[in-house]
């Protein structure tokens, strides 16, 4: 008996939230990086979420290299990489 490739395993390719990279099953962008409507946080929500998490991920680093890696990486980001201050960085 041979396996067939069903529909549903087709569809389950993973994709990434374009506002912070991580992997979600569907949508564009994760919870994380949502309102409750469902809707794109501001670049400055999400940028101070994201300093917040790379000063804990490197506690040694000064504040303006943690701003400074956060902008590096929100460059990379479809949702920021447009932004004003991600282009002025
Ligand atoms: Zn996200």
């Amino acid at each position: 008996m041979t396996q067939k490739l069903t529909e549903e395993t087709v569809m389950t390719t993973t994709s990434s939230c374009e506002s912070c990279g991580m992997p979600i099953e569907s949508g564009r962008y994760c919870d994380y990086c949502t309102d409750d409507s469902g809707a794109l946080q501001s670049f400055d929500d999400r940028f101070a979420r994201m300093v917040a998490w790379q000063a804990r991920r490197d506690p040694a680093a000064s504040k303006q290299d943690i701003e400074r890696q956060t902008l590096d990486y929100m460059a990379t980001m479809p949702a920021w990489r447009d932004h004003p201050r991600v282009l002025a960085r």
